[in-house]
């Protein structure tokens, strides 16, 4: 630690969910990823990328995918950023939007990287707990002047939604910087973008990692007003999308279809899974996303992770208050939900 500064000696450290390297032994139900591949034209697309024009940078701001995204929903191409991840969207805003004297808000529990990139970028932060139903408490985050706010909606880790309504009146009352995190929205959700032509102070992100089966490439998107979309492309890395990235997420877009066809049968075997986990005794919070948040009445969750882990099963436990109570599961192929539950019902005693 000898060179760094204090900022960063000081920093928690984001702790992802575990990535294995003999990946294939594993049934991998930790990181929300999609079990499903993407359509072949999706991989196809990139696959074309690997020819001589690697050795060319990509375009500066991945116009072709800004271009086809604003034209689906009814925005302009300036109203859209392309981002490696929506993870750099988080960054970004900490580095240029907030000033470093501001103060910043997040629910908890909600996605810890908020949290991370907060004190990476020497940006304070409150942290408001999530009511008893665990949704979020938004007249608590009225309390006190915040700069910028960022709920996920679904959230992370608890799978809870929140109405648009809600966003809508929070809007008419707040007057920060207001960022609602959509990575999993394709699942169940309804989407705050028709408020960005009415808020000036509202950012809405995406990901291409869960609904689109492609978080190893990397893309996500920020979608807010001309003003803010111009302080990130100014604010970003020289080229931050690369070209199979931007391939990748260009035919995404225009693969509506096949994704859908995804999510379907990802919603089947949620409720598949749910009805599984009651009937074995777990309480389960009702999830708009592609993860459950359960508990068991008489196992502690930590041992059901360690023991699910022993198994070869991977599934998330957080340290903290609350969310220790709990593990989250990743909805997967109908297979892994089956080997899972079977494993569970032994783990929990289960008749
Ligand atoms: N937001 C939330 C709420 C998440 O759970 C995740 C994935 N862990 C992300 C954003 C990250 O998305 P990306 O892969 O696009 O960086």
């Amino acid at each position: 630690m000898k060179y760094w500064n204090k900022t960063l000696r000081d920093m928690s450290e984001y702790i992802p969910g575990e990535q294995p390297e003999n990946l294939n032994e594993f049934t991998k139900l930790n990181t929300n990823e999609n079990p499903f591949p993407p359509p072949a034209p999706v991989l196809e697309a990139i696959a074309k990328q690997c020819n001589g024009n690697l050795r060319r940078y990509p375009g500066p701001s991945a116009m072709p995918v800004r271009k086809l995204f604003a034209e689906k929903n009814a925005l302009a191409p300036e109203n859209v950023f392309v981002a490696n991840g929506s993870d750099e969207i988080f960054t970004l805003l900490f580095r240029g939007f907030i000033e470093p004297d501001g103060l910043a808000a997040f629910p908890y529990p909600s996605y810890s990287l908020y949290y991370t990139m907060a004190e990476a970028n020497g940006i304070s932060y409150e942290t408001i707990n999530l009511d008893e139903s665990l949704d979020v408490n938004f007249d608590a985050f009225l309390e006190k002047k915040y700069d910028m706010i960022i709920i996920a909606n679904p959230n992370n880790p608890t799978g809870r939604g929140v109405a648009i309504d809600k966003i809508q009146s929070f809007l008419s009352r707040y007057e920060g910087l207001l960022v609602v995190d959509e990575a999993y929205v394709d699942f169940y959700g309804e989407t705050a973008i028709g408020l960005v032509k009415q808020y000036e102070n509202l950012v809405i992100t995406r990901s291409f990692s869960k609904s689109y089966s492609l978080a190893g490439l990397r893309v996500g998107l920020a979608i807010a007003s001309k003003d803010i979309i111009t302080g990130f492309l100014k604010l970003k890395d020289s080229y931050n999308v690369d070209r199979l990235a931007e391939a990748g997420a260009y035919a995404a877009l225009l693969e509506e279809k096949g994704f859908r066809y995804n999510i379907e049968m990802l919603r089947h075997n949620k409720e598949y899974l749910e009805d599984a986990l009651a009937d074995a005794g777990f309480e389960i919070v009702p999830s708009k996303a592609n993860f459950l948040f359960v508990k068991h009445p008489g196992v502690k969750s930590e041992e059901i992770y360690t023991k699910l882990k022993e198994r070869n099963i991977l599934v998330r436990y957080f340290n903290g208050p609350v969310q220790s109570e709990y593990i989250r599961i990743t909805v997967g192929t109908m297979m892994e939900v089956k080997l899972l539950i079977k494993e569970i019902r032994d783990i929990t005693g289960a008749e």
